[in-house]
């Protein structure tokens, strides 16, 4: 997965590194002035600083939201279309702006009305260990040939949520793990149903391939061809995360438990409680199913049951969304990561 390959040039964690060792230096300055701090023998050290914890992250909804406008402004994205390419390097200019390595991975889909040029995009951010997790969403749009689906929940949410979690992490010190930020093309069937068509499978013409999920089937594929699969950990794909009577159900039937429960208690400490709920949301099929399939412990965070409505029709727009939503969700993810990476360095 290689043709555009960006180094990064300056490390967005400079200033962030810079007051961590200003206020290192002056701490002991500070106690100095500080009335109480006399009696302290010279051998104990400083207390921590006593501010409240911080209950969410520096996640801004609002810029998030305006990612969701702007997809929503390039007008309908399936697969293989202008208006496709436009939100691509939209995706791409934002992620490098935040300091990321960016790759994109072109292919063309065999597909039930012709072949596709489809198009991956990952950003990477470096951790200490090479292991990886990816966080991802599919950006195109589903085709429909008689209305004008521009998908501000269903693709643009997702899209939109997970470019503000990519720059807030960016921005924070070397993670443990490595990151991936993962941004899908060709989720959606160009059939109206999900399972209406298949495409043919020169490999194994007694078992055709689906008309949906091309781009994180393909990644599946690449990463096992070049033995780099084992490096992926843990999967988290967002899909529909942006409406603005936010609820999330458990995605029991397809998605690793012990990541649900970590996820949904997270959003419960974070006090999220009402929008991640116990209840089962059903899900068929999605961009974490070719990963789970394939080994990789997954978790998909998707609103399909109580945003059914408006899902695929003309009515999924921009009044949909929240900036409060989006960061609900972009909290919940960003505040799980360090837990997730903590599990999984006690599996190894
Ligand atoms: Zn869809």
């Amino acid at each position: 997965m290689t043709t555009d390959h960006t180094p990064s040039s300056e490390s967005p964690n400079n200033t962030s590194r810079f007051l961590a060792l200003a206020f290192i230096l002056l701490a002991p300055l500070i106690m100095l002035g500080c009335p109480s701090g006399g009696n302290r023998p010279a051998s104990e050290s400083p207390s921590q600083p006593s501010s409240p914890p911080k209950s969410t992250t520096d996640f801004d909804g609002e810029r998030a939201f305006e990612h969701v406008r702007k997809q929503v402004e390039f007008g309908p994205r399936p697969a293989g279309s202008a208006e496709l390419e436009k939100a691509r390097n939209y995706l791409i200019d934002q992620l490098k702006s935040y300091g990321l390595k960016v790759t994109t991975d072109e292919f063309h889909a065999t597909t039930p009305i012709g072949e596709r040029k489809m198009v991956n995009v990952i950003a990477e951010l470096p951790g200490e260990s090479t292991d990886a997790i990816i966080i991802s969403s599919h950006y195109d749009t589903k085709y429909f040939k008689d209305i004008k689906f521009v998908g501000a929940n269903d693709g643009g949410s997702s899209t939109g949520a997970l470019l503000e979690i990519a720059r807030v992490m960016a921005a924070k010190q070397k993670p443990r793990l490595t990151y991936w930020f993962v941004f899908f093309d060709g989720e959606e069937a160009f059939c109206v149903d999900w399972d209406e068509c298949t495409n043919p499978n020169p490999a194994d013409p007694k078992n055709p391939l689906p008309d949906h999920t091309y781009g994180s089937r393909h990644m599946v594929a690449q990463l096992t061809e070049k033995n780099q699969l084992k490096q992926v950990r843990a999967m988290i794909l967002l899909d529909m995360v942006g409406y603005k009577n936010l609820q999330f159900g458990r995605p029991e039937e397809l998605s690793s438990r012990w990541l649900i429960d970590l996820v949904w208690q997270t959003a419960k400490e974070l006090g999220y409680g009402a929008q991640f709920v116990n209840s089962a949301e059903g899900i068929g099929d999605d961009d974490h199913a070719p990963f789970m399939r394939a080994g990789v412990e997954a978790l998909d965070i998707i609103q399909l049951t109580t945003y059914a409505r408006y899902w695929h029709t003309k009515e999924d727009t921009l009044d949909k969304i929240s900036a409060k939503s989006l960061k609900i969700v972009g909290d919940t993810v960003i505040v799980s990561l360090p837990k997730i990476e903590e599990r999984l360095a006690s599996k190894r």
